[in-house]
């Protein structure tokens, strides 16, 4: 019995529905943005051409939006092999949609996987990519997080779904971001390699090489260093070359030389620096960096040990239900005290309201976009941003009132000595000069934020308070 062969067509747009999921093609110069891919069940990569195939991968698994970077991403038609790093990014290969059959398994497992992936909002750029991390891994299946050799990292070695955030330039910071979730107990590291990097700007690559001690130049020639047995002449092999033929002649005594190990030796050698004629027995080792070309000595170099990580039980329950990571930053900032603090402080404030008559208010604004906003601003720039936002809360309140990040996204504050009415127009506001300062200086990002606010009582417990204020934002 022939089986009905049906081939597999895409419309002109690149859409293929098959078996309920909806594939979509990219090719190179493709007029589509990211957010426009979020809809398909599927993308495959028209990888004919390998660097088209190997920079979209990592972009699409760079973007900081579960719907893409989790997404069941396939190459279609792939030319070569991609290279081990780019072949953790990508779920598998077809050659032509009429293989689309032998990819659907795949697509169903990290499909069903995806969905278990509870929605969350990080709240801060580290949590963002901690939970990259950890559901990509989940989705994939994938028990443990390896570094792979890398060619084109910057610091030799790629982590799935971590590396592709970071201009080759940051990648450094990869560990970091490691480091952060080994702490939190998310991952757990075992030794793989020892690597090195450029002391100044952090790169993995790096040129070896002998150089003259004195002058760093690697441009030298070397000569066996000759002793002449019978009158103990010592000297370099051009001393003893004549301009007549091939043979060795002892410029001190004139005689010939004749049998190595019967009349002369080859004791060591002389290197000869062009550069500075400086002549020297041992060479210096240096490692040129190829990026900033800084010469490091080698006892300056940074050395690194590279781990690779299994997930614990901790860590996949993070992947399903969401994750922050204890962000140390936010409690650095100036103008601002720890939560802990601000809730005694309340407390006392609660107490004092208690014997005199006057009024005390506690806000919240929650920023719930905060992960995306300081991932766009960058992590460097980020405690600028926090402290700006504390600037302008400061602005509106009373030197002895109160801010404190509870997270990133999260700010509390006191407004005392005004009435709730009063209170409430200040907190205005301070949300209205917020978006400015935000919607000023970070293009294209549409902030989502909330405010609350809330007389304090003499009634209630201080935490019951807080916890009232800070709890069911929407
Ligand atoms: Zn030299
Ligand atoms: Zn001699
Ligand atoms: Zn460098």
């Amino acid at each position: 019995m022939n089986q009905l062969e049906v081939s597999i067509v895409q419309d002109e747009q690149g859409v293929v529905q098959y078996k309920g999921h909806t594939f979509f093609t990219l090719y190179p110069n493709s007029g589509k943005k990211i957010e426009d891919l979020l809809g398909f069940s599927v993308i495959l990569i028209h990888a004919a051409h390998s660097t088209f195939a190997s920079f979209t991968i990592q972009r699409l698994r760079a973007f900081n939006d579960p719907r893409m970077y989790l997404k069941p991403i396939f190459f279609l038609q792939p030319s070569i092999d991609s290279g081990n790093y780019i072949n953790t990014l990508v779920d598998g290969s077809v050659f032509n949609l009429n293989q689309l059959d032998s990819i659907l398994p795949r697509v169903e497992d990290i499909l069903i996987k995806n969905q278990s992936v509870k929605p969350f909002e990080p709240n801060s750029y580290e949590s963002i990519l901690v939970m990259k991390l950890l559901t990509f891994a989940y989705t994939r299946s994938r028990k443990s997080i390896e570094p792979i050799p890398y060619i084109f990292s910057g610091i030799n070695y790629a982590y799935p779904a971590l590396s592709c955030n970071f201009e080759h330039i940051e990648e450094y910071k990869v560990f970091e971001l490691l480091d952060l979730s080994e702490k939190e107990g998310l991952i757990k590291g075992s030794f793989y390699d020892k690597t090195h990097y450029c002391n100044q700007c952090h790169q993995g690559a790096l040129n070896y090489r002998s150089v003259c001690p004195k002058c760093n130049s690697s441009n030298s020639e070397t000569q066996d260093i000759i002793h002449h047995f019978p009158c103990g002449n010592v000297g370099p092999m051009s001393d003893y070359k004549n301009h007549l033929d091939d043979g060795l002649t002892c410029s001190k005594c004139n005689k010939s030389l004749r049998h190595i190990g019967v009349d002369y030796d080859k004791p060591s050698v002389l290197h000869y620096c062009r550069k500075c004629t400086h002549r020297f027995q041992d060479f210096e080792v240096k490692a040129k960096c190829l990026h900033c070309e800084f010469d490091n000595s080698l006892e300056a170099l940074l050395e690194k040990e590279i781990k690779s990580y299994v997930i614990t039980n901790k860590g996949e329950n993070a992947a399903i239900y969401g994750y922050n990571v204890i962000n140390r930053e936010v409690e650095e900032i100036a103008g601002t005290v720890n939560y802990s603090f601000f809730t005694s402080m309340i407390k006392l404030e609660i107490e004092r309201m208690k014997v005199t008559s006057h009024f005390g208010n506690i806000a919240a604004i929650a920023i719930h976009n905060a992960g995306e906003l300081l991932s766009m601003v960058g992590k460097d720039r980020s405690p600028v941003l926090l402290a700006e936002i504390t600037a302008i809360i400061r602005r509106f309140i009373r030197p002895y009132d109160l801010v404190s990040f509870k997270n990133s996204s999260l700010i509390v504050f006191s407004i005392t000595d005004v009435s709730l009415d009063d209170a409430a127009f200040i907190l205005i506001d301070i949300v209205e000069l917020l978006e400015k300062l935000i919607t000023d200086n970070v293009k294209d990002f549409v902030l989502n934020i909330e405010k609350k606010i809330k007389p304090l009582t003499t009634q209630l417990q201080t935490t019951n308070q807080l916890d009232e204020l800070i709890t069911n934002f929407q």
